[in-house]
C-alpha cells in the first residue's frame, strides 16, 4: 500500500527547481491544461499558430505548467510510426522544436503527462522544472505549480499520485508494450471521467488548492505569488499576509467561448491575453 502522500514530488536531477531569469528577460508567458489531443484539432491548431509567430512578437520564454498533453504513455510514442495518433504527437514535438530555437521552453509534468522524459524533453527542446519550481525574474521570486499536489483534499488522487510517481511504478509502467499502456491510460481516464460527472453539480465535491497548503508553499520558498493550473477555474485568490494564488485557464478552443490565453509576466504585473483563433 503507498504510504502518506508526498506534498510535492522529489526533484528529478534531469529537472531544475530553482530558475534565475537572465537579466534581459523582459516578458514570459505561462500556459497549462491545454490537453492537446489527437482528437480536438482546434486547439492544436490556436497553440501551433502561437509558437509560430515571428520572434518579434514572441515573450522572451515561454512556461507549460504541466497537462500539455491529454495523455503520453512514454516518449517511444515520438518513434513509433504504428498510427495516426502518433503522428499527432509528433507534429506537438516538432512545433515546440521549432519554436525554441529562437525561445526557451521550460516545461513542468501535470498529471496527465507526468511520463514525458528527458527523451521526450529533448525531442521537443524544453527544459524540464520540478514541481514546484521557484523562478527568480523582476526582481522578486514567484512559485509555479502544476497544483495537483496542492489539491489535498481529494484524498483519493493524492494516494494514486504517490502510487505513480514513484520510479519503481513508472519503470514497471514503461517496461509494458506501447499498445498496453495506451489501453491502461484509456482506462484511467474513463474512470476519471465518470468520477468528474459524478461530482459535476455538487461545487463542494470538487478538489481545489488547500489554502494552507498554498501559503506554506510560497512561506517556504519566500515567493508571493504562486502560479499554477490543473484546477481550470482561472482567478487570483488572496491567501492574507500579501501572499495570492492565480490560477491558468485551461484550453478548448471548441467550447464556446473557446478557451485559449496565456497569463504574460512582465513590468507591468501579470495579466490574461487571449490568442486570435483560427
Ligand atoms: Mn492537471
Amino acid at each position: 500500500a503507498p504510504g502518506s502522500p508526498a506534498l510535492m514530488s522529489a526533484p528529478s536531477p534531469d529537472r531544475l527547481d530553482q530558475l534565475r531569469a537572465p537579466v534581459h528577460w523582459q516578458a514570459v508567458d505561462f500556459i497549462s491544461d491545454l490537453h492537446l489531443q489527437p482528437g480536438e484539432p482546434q486547439t492544436f491548431e490556436v497553440w501551433r499558430a502561437m509558437l509560430q509567430r515571428p520572434v518579434s512578437e514572441r515573450p522572451d520564454a515561454l512556461f507549460i505548467l504541466g497537462d500539455l498533453f491529454e495523455v503520453w504513455v512514454g516518449d517511444d510514442v515520438l518513434a513509433s510510426t504504428a498510427s495516426t495518433d502518433q503522428a499527432f504527437w509528433r507534429a506537438c514535438a516538432e512545433a515546440l522544436r521549432v519554436f525554441s530555437v529562437h525561445t526557451p521552453v521550460y516545461f513542468m509534468a501535470g498529471n496527465r503527462d507526468f511520463l514525458l522524459g528527458a527523451q521526450g524533453l529533448h525531442a521537443c527542446g524544453m527544459h524540464g522544472l520540478s514541481d514546484p519550481t521557484t523562478f527568480d525574474f523582476l526582481g522578486q521570486h514567484w512559485l509555479l505549480s502544476h497544483g495537483d499536489a496542492l489539491c489535498l483534499a481529494d484524498t483519493d488522487y493524492m494516494r494514486f499520485r504517490a502510487q505513480v510517481r514513484q520510479p519503481s511504478w513508472q519503470r514497471d509502467f514503461l517496461a509494458q508494450p506501447l499498445s498496453e499502456r495506451t489501453a491502461i491510460a484509456r482506462d484511467l481516464r474513463e474512470q476519471s471521467e465518470a468520477r468528474k460527472r459524478n461530482t459535476a453539480n455538487d461545487p463542494s465535491l470538487w478538489a481545489d488548492v488547500d489554502a494552507a497548503a498554498a501559503r506554506a508553499a510560497l512561506q517556504a520558498t519566500g515567493a508571493h505569488t504562486l502560479i499554477h493550473g490543473h484546477t481550470h477555474r482561472p482567478a487570483v485568490h488572496a491567501l492574507g499576509d500579501g501572499l495570492q494564488r492565480v490560477v491558468l485557464s485551461d484550453w478548448d478552443a471548441a467550447a464556446h467561448p473557446p478557451r485559449a490565453e496565456v497569463l504574460r509576466l512582465d513590468a507591468q504585473g501579470l495579466r490574461r491575453v487571449p490568442l486570435p483563433l483560427s
